[in-house]
């Protein structure tokens, strides 16, 4: 077992994986931003390096800093938690070479899942179902409008090196493929460095559902069942749940036992995430994350599997230990993402929080790096807060959401918490009737 791990990262994922460590005896290092030196996962770690200025490339991009810190500090291993380097496999590379351990895939698969279209043919040989659209990059727009005709309109131009829904434009006929083309480019451009486009048939009335596994170095692979991340904004997930209302057992076991299969065959491990679109009863690959996300918490919840323990533990060459058989789906839940935004512009809000009191209570829990006093930066993403409810029924955790949603008092700043409770209390989310385009035309309505 590790001694010691570095968390690259800040937020509420550095606390998450903080906890983890400190459950299973592991010392931790922070490291942090100077705006971030009093930031909650700088506090409560063993000890804290700065590694920069607040700018992302400056700090938590700046690999040769974080790899000193992680040298100077004795750690044997670096947890990348989400975002930042954690799909960089130039940078997990840079870790192993220094002796450290890396906590996540091999950097030869980082790499081959980080790119959509190399990470396409990969789910395609290992029997996976995709999305129609071109084999590989579309380099001119003469390709672009062939392969529009070909598919059938719409379609989608996605970014090979694409993330958080940027790089993405829709085109609803050959007249729209020529914007549809050169936005989605120079967006792919000055996001990744990357301007290399593909295209996929655009799916109309899709939900988001993506099945959680985790593998050991040994073989052995498991699935944690789905997440419905159908609710989004932007392309971006707002709130999670898990099981998703769209599926049955039966539907989750098969789905699972295909994602397992694949897995075994490109030889993955570690955790991982393979994502897809769900429509008419059919599962198209989508992409597949290789790294904790934002949303792992309500898989938790309904399995009772501490993914980041067992993320850790694999890491340091451990056998699962357990079977398909022995994991046990039990209840629903929910998540929502708490940001500092306001909750009808979306303009973000950073500033001083004056007042903060999370709910409590049964199958509630809260993963935050906030406090009362604490000043949310400008410099990184909005996320203040995950709010994760747990229910024997999925009645149950919609009662208790709207409980805990009315007790999470945040001053200060404004949240997205009264988007929330707009959300949950709409019938076509009580009944789990949504796709993903039925957030945005929600918020569309007057
Ligand atoms: P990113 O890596 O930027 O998150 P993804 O490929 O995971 O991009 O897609 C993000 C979201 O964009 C999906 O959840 C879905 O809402 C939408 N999307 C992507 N591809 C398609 C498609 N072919 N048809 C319809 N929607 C799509």
């Amino acid at each position: 077992m590790f001694e010691k791990v570095l968390i690259a990262n800040r937020g509420e994922i550095a606390l998450r994986i903080h906890r983890a460590c400190r459950e299973m005896g592991i010392k931790t290092v922070a490291v942090h931003s100077t705006i971030d030196a009093h930031a909650m996962h700088v506090k409560l770690a063993d000890e804290a390096v700065c590694i920069g200025p607040a700018p992302a490339r400056d700090s938590y991009l700046n690999k040769a800093a974080i790899i000193s810190a992680a040298v100077l500090t004795g750690a044997d291993a670096i947890h990348p938690g989400y975002g930042f380097l954690s799909e960089n496999a130039d940078f997990a590379e840079m870790v192993e070479a220094h002796g450290l351990t890396w906590i996540g895939p091999s950097p030869k698969m980082i790499r081959l899942m980080g790119d959509k279209v190399t990470a396409k043919r990969m789910a395609i040989e290992a029997g996976l179902p995709v999305i129609p659209g071109s084999d590989g990059a579309v380099d001119t727009l003469a390709d672009a409008l062939a392969w529009g005709e070909k598919i059938g309109y719409p379609v989608i131009v996605k970014a090979s090196a694409g993330g958080g829904g940027k790089g993405m434009k829709v085109a609803h006929d050959a007249a729209e493929m020529e914007s549809a083309f050169t936005l989605a480019k120079k967006e792919a451009g000055s996001a990744f460095a990357n301007d290399m486009v593909y295209i996929e048939k655009y799916l109309q009335n899709p939900r988001h559902i993506e099945i959680q596994i985790l593998a050991d170095t040994h073989g052995h692979v498991v699935h944690l069942g789905e997440r419905d991340c159908s609710l989004q904004r932007r392309h971006q997930k707002v709130l999670e749940e898990s099981p998703s209302p769209a599926l049955n057992a039966e539907q989750r076991d098969k789905i699972g036992a295909v994602v397992v299969h694949a897995m075994e065959k490109i030889g993955y491990s570690s955790l991982g995430t393979v994502e897809f679109l769900y429509e008419n009863g059919a599962f198209y690959f989508l992409e597949m994350n290789t790294r904790v996300q934002v949303e792992h918490p309500v898989t938790e919840m309904v399995t009772g599997i501490d993914l980041v323990r067992e993320q850790i533990r694999v890491a340091t060459g451990a056998e699962l230990g357990y079977a398909q058989d022995d994991i046990n789906f039990s209840g629903y839940a929910i998540e929502c993402r708490i940001n500092a935004e306001n909750a009808k512009t979306f303009i973000p809000c950073p500033g001083k929080i004056t007042d903060w009191h999370v709910p409590g209570g049964l199958d509630v829990r809260v993963d935050s790096g906030m406090y009362a006093g604490y000043v949310v930066p400008p410099s990184y993403d909005s996320l203040v807060a995950k709010l994760i409810v747990r229910g024997k029924t999925r009645n149950a955790v919609l009662m208790r959401l709207r409980r805990a949603l009315e007790e999470f008092v945040i001053e200060g700043i404004d949240t997205t918490i009264p988007l929330h409770q707009d959300i949950i209390a709409n019938p076509d989310f009580i009944d789990g009737q949504y796709n993903i385009h039925w957030l945005e035309r929600f918020l569309e309505k007057p």
